[in-house]
């Protein structure tokens, strides 16, 4: 699970890394009124984005007063950010990051990951960092220098390693012994500070940040429980995305599978209706297939939080009835929980589904009429 930017500075901070002063704004006028709190000579706002490659995209802004702050944050905020570590469509930028801004005197690449085939900590460094550092590492392999560290590694490796990309300098030794052990302690699978760099002053600092958390091990970290949760939400939907169906997680407790986005709004409007809550949104799009359709059932098998299935497909154009109907037993198939299912199938082939529905064991009501279904998904829902 990434963390931001802004998220991963705050945490290396608790462990010693210098990072400048910064406030997170929603808004350009927040953004204005966190430069009084900052109080530097100039700063630069960076657009929050689960992804990085903003620099050459235009996410991260030089401004040298708080009204070109104002309007640098205006011009990012509600925009997709597209850059090369994202999607083509972009990331929306619903927050930006202004800082302190220092003049680089020089930037250096640091990371440490864990390698997945023999567990051990991999210290990586090389002396230059920056935004021109990703693409060079790619075409010359010699860019980054790699060290095993130990559980129990020493200080005088780390200061080894930093002298082997020319930082010669107690205090960016001990900030990166405290970076490692913000590694060890998080269980962090990756952490990247790029660039960690000398100031015109002197001094090192973390001038970026990016922290990739192991999802699985998640319940040692109730301090991320939200976190988590937001990712859950997320993975979800991008899991989804993938096989051709829109799902947007929500809080309730009935999930829904429905084809047409139309028929999803309305379906989960008839739901709060009469007084249930969904679990999701979704819109099986015309080119889904069954295995298609039994991914999207099967996040929804897997949440916990969904205590009945309220299938509402109307067969016809490009999505028939028989074609839900296989992949939601595919996916029942798959899965161990045997929530109750009920089912409202209508158009094309509808006979058929219900039939694949009651052939494959699915543990299926039919409800022809749409509200009475709605109606006793809710009740389920309500009385578990
Ligand atoms: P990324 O492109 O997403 O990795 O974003 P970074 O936060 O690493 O910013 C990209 C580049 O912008 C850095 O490598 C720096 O060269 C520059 N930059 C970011 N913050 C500052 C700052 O406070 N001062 C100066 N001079 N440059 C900065
Ligand atoms: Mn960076």
């Amino acid at each position: 699970m990434f963390l931001i930017e802004y998220l991963s500075k705050e945490l290396l901070a608790q462990y010693g890394v210098r990072c400048p002063t910064g406030h997170r704004a929603k808004t350009a006028s927040e953004a204005q009124a966190a430069c009084v709190k900052i109080k530097a000579k100039k700063y630069v706002v960076k657009a929050q984005i689960p992804a990085g490659g903003r620099g050459p995209a235009g996410g991260i802004k030089l401004a040298a007063t708080p009204s070109v702050v104002h309007d640098e944050a205006e011009a990012l905020l509600g925009r997709n950010l597209v850059t090369e570590q994202t999607e083509s469509d972009g990331e929306l930028v619903d927050a930006v990051y202004v800082e302190e801004a220092h003049d680089l005197a020089s930037e250096a690449y640091i990371a440490f990951a864990l390698d997945p085939y023999s567990g051990a900590t991999l210290l990586l460094t090389s002396g230059d960092g920056g935004t021109t550092f990703e693409g060079a590492s790619r075409s010359q392999s010699n860019a980054v220098h790699s060290k095993a560290l130990n559980q129990d590694a020493l200080e005088s490796e780390i200061a080894e390693a930093l002298s082997g990309i020319g930082i010669n300098d107690p205090d960016a030794t001990m900030q990166i012994f405290g970076a490692l052990e913000a590694f060890h302690r998080n269980d962090m699978l990756l952490l990247e500070i790029n660039p960690f760099a000398q100031t015109r002053e002197g001094g090192w600092m973390a001038i970026d940040a990016k922290v990739h958390l192991d999802p699985s091990a998640a319940f040692r970290h109730p301090e991320f429980e939200r976190l988590f949760d937001d990712y859950k939400g997320q993975h979800t939907e991008s899991e989804a995305q993938k096989s051709n169906i829109n799902l947007v997680a929500l809080d309730g407790s009935i999930g829904v599978v429905v084809n047409g986005a139309g028929l999803g709004l309305a379906t989960n409007d008839m739901i709060v209706d009469q007084g249930g809550q969904p679990a999701n949104f979704m819109d099986i799009r015309t080119t889904a297939t069954s295995f298609d359709i039994a991914r999207g059932v099967e996040l929804l098998l897997q949440d916990a939080n969904v205590k009945v299935l309220l299938l509402n497909v109307h067969g016809g154009g490009m999505t028939v009835c028989d074609t839900v109907a296989e992949g939601v037993a595919l996916a029942y198939s798959r899965s161990d929980n045997k929530l109750r299912c009920i089912a409202r199938l209508a158009g094309v082939n509808a006979d058929w589904g219900r039939q694949i529905l009651k052939d494959r064991k699915v543990p299926v009501e039919n409800v022809t009429d749409l509200d009475a279904a709605v109606g006793r998904a809710t009740e389920i829902a309500g009385a578990a």
